[in-house]
């Protein structure tokens, strides 16, 4: 792999909860804290954790949509949240996002054509012959056909919209792709076939990507490395298939056992995970883990634990290590 396309240091973003006439911060959402990572031209980093664990949170400060509390972001050489308002716009047009769900990122009243050319009408002054030719080389790349660019998007089935999302997100040749779901709200049959696009895609535009999912199977599918979330925090992170291999955190050991077919080395070792996510505003003090891990010990309740290296770019945060 080459040089780190982004680099993520101590990441932070808590939301304030406001109360009074005044509306002073009384207490704070914790939802990203001290996040650490980096993403090297053409790879794919999937994100996986339950729902809270700060995947969003993140990938919104990642798009820039909402201000970080501390932390800095450093995307293609350029410091995100310092950088000038051109430096900005430019790294907009590389720094693109597919959502979940195709039925509501695609407005109904347009039509296809006017759907993915507007990426091009906001960022590059192309002529109207231009722009329907690149509209149609984009519909040609995600599969679909040149007559797509009449119709709307209900005229369309989920894989089909999502094609459409994607043909949009690549419209200004972006070189990271965040894909936020991409596959939980399509049919199962246009699922498998998203996912080889993707892979094509990135293949074809030496794409990076930047994959959410709760789904594990498809996280394993699609990426070469994998972070675990869990309360704002990374509690294990390293390549794939050696998460898979050796699960070394009991959360992502849990995470794993939801998966029917796995096979790991440890899978006698694998517990379950029981109970729900505790609230961010108020997380367990130590490893935020401790109230829901079955191996918890007592300096889990007081010390937060450290990164270990366990070995080939593989770390995790947990005091049996
Ligand atoms: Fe469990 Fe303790 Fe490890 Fe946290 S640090 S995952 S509570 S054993």
């Amino acid at each position: 792999m080459s040089e780190a396309l982004l680099q993520v240091s101590a990441l932070t973003k808590h939301f304030p909860i406001t109360s009074g006439f005044f509306s002073r911060p009384v207490a704070w959402v914790k939802a990203v804290d001290q996040v650490n990572f980096k993403v090297s031209q053409g790879e794919t980093l999937g994100i996986v954790g339950e729902s809270g664990c700060g995947k969003t949170t993140l990938v919104n400060v990642l798009l820039n949509l909402i201000e970080p509390t501390a932390g800095q972001v450093i995307f293609d050489n350029i410091d995100l949240f310092s950088c000038s308002k051109e430096e900005l716009r430019t790294l907009r047009q590389h720094l693109q996002i597919v959502f979940q769900d195709p039925f509501w990122s695609l407005n109904p009243r347009w039509l296809i054509k006017d759907i993915i050319a507007e990426p091009l009408n906001v960022h590059l002054k192309l002529t109207p012959l231009e722009r329907v030719k690149r509209v149609e080389e984009l519909l040609d790349m995600v599969g679909l056909p040149n007559d797509a660019v009449f119709k709307s998007p209900h005229e369309f089935s989920g894989g089909q919209r999502q094609r459409i999302a994607i043909a949009r997100a690549l419209a200004l040749n972006p070189k990271l792709l965040v894909l936020d779901e991409p596959t939980s709200s399509i049919d199962i049959f246009s699922q498998a076939r998203i996912l080889e696009l993707l892979k094509d895609l990135k293949k074809s535009m030496n794409l990076t990507y930047i994959l959410i999912s709760h789904d594990l199977s498809v996280v394993h599918h699609m990426s070469d490395k994998i972070m675990v979330m869990y309360l704002g925090e990374v509690v294990e992170y390293g390549p794939a298939n050696d998460i898979f291999n050796r699960p070394t955190h009991p959360y992502t050991k849990a995470l794993l056992n939801a998966i029917p077919d796995i096979t790991t080395e440890s899978l006698e070792e694998i517990s379950e995970l029981k109970g729900s996510v505790p609230s961010a505003v108020n997380p367990p003090t130590g490893c935020r883990f401790n109230t829901r891990c079955t191996k918890a010990m007592d300096v889990c309740m007081e010390k937060k634990p450290g990164i270990s290296d366990i070995g080939y770019e593989h770390t995790a945060n947990c005091h049996l290590i």
